[in-house]
């Protein structure tokens, strides 16, 4: 063979054993078959075997084998993104003439989405209080294909009763999916509390070092799977082997992390609770927070995102007081290593179940930096929100 020729042709390897612990990155977009028959069969391969790059590789199987077993499910679908998850899930569950339920706490995203791009596809959506349980019953018609639940909810927490929202959407026949990035499927199992479809933003706690984006979609059902990877291949969504190599690292090190998080934030929000300026502090394991007896029955643990109420008197300095926090960046993404804090530029959009609070709204993701080094930050933080704090809030207070 001549050298362009050697270039691209396999050599024979080294013959010793291998074996890391490592799980190897197999990158393709071609996939070669061994004979004619199999590659005019490979369309039946893109559920659980190999036949496109796009499909499947030996790595993403692994992540979706690994996710599959947490999640109790039958099979995990990974894709580019959590948003990606959600919109996949919604397109799969519901079809024109159809309607989807969203909580009034769902992830902001959605609402461009359901009033852009599902309403133009000629799927409804209407929003319902993340706290009515089983009362959700009187928000079901015979339209409705899809309940979505997110619990907690975005910014606010409350927390659902995500097992009687499943058994009155089921009674309906309508199917269920959660959003369950918060508590990841080590806190929180929604397919053994009644919901179809368990999706995860994986670029939260999963993959964990704020670097990788991709999302999961869980099911108990093999049929439903095959019509998410049905789905899937009509709109090009797959993942790389690279980016999946990332989230199976993040997934070997999740417990640990999540165990560290979330016994930081639970000190720090019950310690911010009685800081100036705080009005509330939301976060499940907090006993005044909504849902919190849900919590405890349903969940195992708590995570590491909080969210703060802050007194209208703080907004003119609020600015100032969270850009001085040395280890708190200002982002939105969270579950990485270090600590975030993101701030509502108003209260947050509620349209069926309105908030009381009108004051700012401060989230903190609590990342693992020593604990102590965390509440010193935020304590000259509030030092600076006291010492404008005018005399006629004192007064009230
Ligand atoms: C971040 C997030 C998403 C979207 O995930 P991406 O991977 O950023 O697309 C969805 N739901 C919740 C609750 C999130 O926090």
């Amino acid at each position: 063979m001549r050298d362009p020729t050697l270039c691209v042709t396999p050599g024979d390897g080294a013959t010793a054993p291998f074996e890391s612990l490592a799980v190897p990155v197999q990158r393709a977009s071609t996939i070669v078959f061994p004979t004619v028959a199999a590659y005019q069969g490979r369309r039946e391969a893109i559920y659980d075997g190999y036949s496109y790059g796009l499909y499947g590789t030996p790595t993403s199987r692994e992540l979706e084998t690994r996710l599959a077993r947490l999640e109790g499910a039958e099979r995990t679908l990974a894709l580019p993104s959590g948003f990606s998850a959600i919109a996949l899930t919604t397109l799969a569950a519901a079809a024109p003439g159809q309607e989807v339920l969203f909580p009034d706490t769902i992830y902001d995203t959605v609402r461009p989405f359901a009033d852009r791009f599902l309403a133009g596809l000629g799927i409804g959506s209407r929003y319902y209080d993340p706290m009515l349980g089983a009362a959700l019953a009187g928000e079901l018609a015979d339209e409705t294909a899809l309940v979505w639940v997110e619990s907690p909810g975005s910014m606010t927490m409350e927390v659902q009763d995500v097992p009687a929202i499943a058994t009155a959407a089921h009674a309906r026949g309508a199917k269920v999916a959660a959003d369950n990035t918060w508590a990841t499927s080590l806190r929180f199992k929604p397919l053994a509390h009644g919901v179809d479809f368990s999706v995860c933003a994986l670029s939260k706690y999963v993959a964990g070092h704020s670097d990788v984006m991709m999302g999961s979609v869980s099911v108990a059902d093999v049929d439903l799977y095959r019509r998410l990877k049905d789905h899937s291949r009509f709109l090009g969504l797959g993942v790389s082997a690279d980016e999946a190599s990332l989230v199976l690292r993040g997934l070997e090190t999740l417990a640990v992390r999540m165990d560290r998080a979330a016994a930081s934030a639970e000190r720090l929000a019950a310690w911010a609770a009685g800081q100036p300026g705080v009005a509330e502090v939301r976060f499940p394991a907090i006993a005044s927070n909504p849902g919190h007896a849900v919590f405890k029955r349903d969940f195992s643990g708590g995570a590491g995102l909080f969210s703060v109420f802050l007194e209208d008197w703080t907004r003119p300095v609020l600015a100032e007081a969270i850009e001085s926090l040395k280890l708190f960046p200002i982002g939105a993404s969270w579950g990485g290593t270090r600590s975030l804090v993101a701030v509502l530029d108003g209260p947050p959009l509620r349209t069926v179940a309105p908030l009381s609070h009108r004051g700012p709204v401060v989230r903190f993701s609590i990342g693992l930096e020593d604990p102590e080094d965390l509440q010193a930050d935020l304590a000259a933080a509030f030092a600076r929100l006291a010492a404008a704090r005018p005399r006629t809030a004192e007064r009230r207070a």
